[in-house]
């Protein structure tokens, strides 16, 4: 599905990918670790284009990434995007927050949207609180707002970067067993996460990116148990 080869990017003098070669196949689940700074964001960042990228090229279906205008507006709803601020509309309800694109981007009547909406937000656990507004929920409830939003636009890949840090402890799991279930689903994914219980029972691969290079890249039980590179094991002995 996405095939990133040779994908270099500078920011300045820093160089923050280094000749990444990384393929996602459909309905995989890949999992990107590393150390603070390693560059994690900015690859995420790289497959819809919020990041441009100065060397090398990135195909999704095997078609290069657009560069500007409708095909890029069609990109970036193609491939949905969770971070680790939910960035909902405020003066929005839930409701209205998973309507919005829909009818913007996507071009579906009100009602047609509506539905949509509220089948998502069954699906995420929050049908009670469709009239809610952003202030009003939790955080992980917001997250999980957030999930069903980037999911009414059907994209083929979801990338979640870090979507749990800015939540409390006891709301972590309800936003993970919903990624966990669209996993299980089929959807594509590409998950930057420091939760490595998470990692290591939901992943299908592990990537392990240090320094802007991709270090290391093995199934789960192999990176946990027996990693390969010393970046990797000096990670594992801070995380675990
Ligand atoms: P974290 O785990 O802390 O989120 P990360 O692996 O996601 O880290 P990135 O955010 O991708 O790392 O950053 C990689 C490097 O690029 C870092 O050294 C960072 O300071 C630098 N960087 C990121 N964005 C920019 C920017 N817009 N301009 C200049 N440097 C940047
Ligand atoms: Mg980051």
């Amino acid at each position: 599905l996405v095939v990133m080869a040779g994908v270099n990017k500078h920011y300045g003098a820093l160089h923050v990918l280094r000749d990444i070669d990384l393929t996602v196949h459909r309905g995989e689940v890949v999992v990107l670790l590393g150390p603070s700074g390693s560059g994690k964001s900015t690859l995420c960042r790289t497959v819809n284009r919020l990041e441009t990228i100065d060397g090398g090229t990135i195909t999704i279906d095997g078609v290069p990434l657009p560069e500007e205008g409708r095909a890029l507006a069609r990109l970036r709803s193609d491939v949905g995007m969770v971070f680790q601020s939910f960035n909902l509309f405020a003066h929005k309800t839930a409701l209205e927050n998973v309507v919005l694109a829909q009818v913007k981007v996507r071009k579906r009547s009100k009602q047609e949207a509506g539905a949509k909406a509220r089948a998502l937000l069954e699906r995420v656990g929050l049908a009670a609180h469709a009239d809610k507004y952003p202030a009003q929920l939790s955080g992980g409830q917001q997250q999980r707002v957030a999930i069903a939003r980037a999911l009414a636009m059907e994209p083929k890949l979801m990338l979640f970067d870090e979507p749990t840090s800015a939540l409390d402890p006891e709301t972590v799991s309800e936003v993970l067993d919903v990624i966990r279930a669209l996993a299980a689903d089929g959807m594509t994914m590409i998950v930057v996460t420091h939760e490595m219980g998470f990692a290591r029972s939901a992943a299908d691969r592990v990537v392990f990116m240090a320094d802007g290079a991709l270090v290391e890249e093995s199934t789960p039980e192999e990176f946990f148990t027996s990693p390969t590179s010393d970046r990797a094991r000096d990670f594992l002995a801070k995380v675990l």
